[in-house]
């Protein structure tokens, strides 16, 4: 047990990954970095964590911070349950617990959107609790290193992987000065899930610091890569959709979007159920009270979720100016619609198509 986790904490200083949130793993910044994390690669996450901490430095600007801001913080990386959530837990630990964010995985895991691995990856990061913060790459790791074919994505395997890590981690120091090895082991093994152990591909073993301890390694070398044993998911549900970009003297059509639901509470240019035919759409902006002067196809998209893709048509319309202050939509201009509306990456393509010169980024 100690060679184990004496080998994997030697590899992980010398290398460890310079992340933003690693120079000062305050709680807030654990917690904010976490939360970004879940379903967002590394690179695509640095800079919205360094612009929302500009913005909400600390717990209690988040708590007080508009529901908008927040959205517009996070506009583009998706999943935005996520900042509600965070927004709402802050509220939480401005009221109930005067600000400081909670020590420990059992109080953190009551907070609005903080689960099982998120509570321990902020309690051993940030606190030094001993708990093994169990994500997929720890669960690839598990299954290769006990040769676990089953399965992976069971609670009966995540049972096994935290029982597995939670008997190899070191002990607890009595103060967090003397280090954090609980925050480090876990940590290690994300690095390594990141650069050694990798998915979808053949494992680097050669480079690994734990190779002694892997039994597939040992007993079915070059067969790594067939851990773990993942299911076949099943197929998205395609929906189609017709966009339209209804435009005036440089102001385009915006709509908030149901309080409930996909994309709950953000905006989206008008968009209505199918693959409307030209003549279709006419009818369809007539019904809305927008008599197009103009009106031409403009390009496909396509956008997926978890677990449905759309397949959009795309109309930009031009529309007498005249009319505007009866249409059910906002007339927004390009600054607005930049710095203020919450506009998720489904509609990017169409945001783009607005100013092609503007530097929206790509990964919006
Ligand atoms: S030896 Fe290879 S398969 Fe086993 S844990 Fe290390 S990198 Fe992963």
């Amino acid at each position: 047990m100690k060679v184990f986790y004496e080998e994997l904490l030697n590899w992980y200083s010398r290398n460890r990954r310079e992340l933003p949130w690693r120079e000062d793993p305050s709680p807030y910044h654990v917690w904010l970095s976490e939360i970004m994390l879940q379903q967002t690669r590394v690179e695509a996450v640095k800079g919205y964590y360094q612009r929302f901490l500009n913005t909400l430095p600390d717990v209690g600007s988040l708590a007080e911070a508009p529901e908008d801001t927040c959205l517009k913080l996070w506009e583009g990386l998706g999943y935005y349950s996520r900042v509600r959530n965070l927004k709402k837990a802050a509220e939480e630990v401005m009221e109930n617990y005067k600000g400081e964010i909670p020590g420990t995985s059992a109080e953190l895991k009551l907070l609005p959107g903080i689960g099982s691995y998120t509570s321990a990856a902020i309690a051993s990061i940030a606190f030094g609790e001993r708990i093994p913060a169990v994500d997929g790459n720890l669960l690839r790791i598990f299954s290769r290193l006990e040769m676990y074919d089953e399965n992976i994505r069971t609670s009966a395997a995540l049972k096994k992987a935290v029982q597995y890590y939670t008997e190899l981690m070191p002990e607890k120091p009595e103060k967090i000065e003397e280090g954090n090895p609980c925050g480090n082991f876990n940590q290690a093994l994300m690095d390594l899930g990141n650069a050694v152990c990798l998915p979808g591909t053949v494992p680097d073993c050669g480079n690994c610091p734990i190779s002694d301890f892997c039994r597939t390694h040992r007993e079915r070398p070059g067969l790594e890569a067939d851990l773990p044993v993942i299911p076949a998911g099943k197929d998205k549900k395609v929906e189609f959709l017709t966009v339209f970009l209804i435009r005036s003297e440089g102001r385009t059509a915006v709509r908030k979007r149901p309080a409930r639901g996909l994309l709950a509470g953000l905006y989206e240019f008008p968009n209505t159920a199918g693959e409307l035919e030209r003549e279709e759409a006419v009818e369809w902006l007539r019904e809305h009270s927008v008599e197009p002067l103009r009106i031409r196809r403009i390009t496909d998209a396509e956008h997926i979720f978890t677990h449905k893709k759309w397949i959009m048509r795309g109309y930009e319309v031009i529309t007498d100016p005249f009319s505007e202050k009866d249409i059910p939509f906002i007339m927004a201009s390009l600054e607005e619609i930049t710095d203020k509306y919450c506009i998720p990456s489904a509609f990017v393509t169409y945001l783009k198509w607005l100013d092609p010169n503007r530097n929206i980024p790509k990964s919006r």
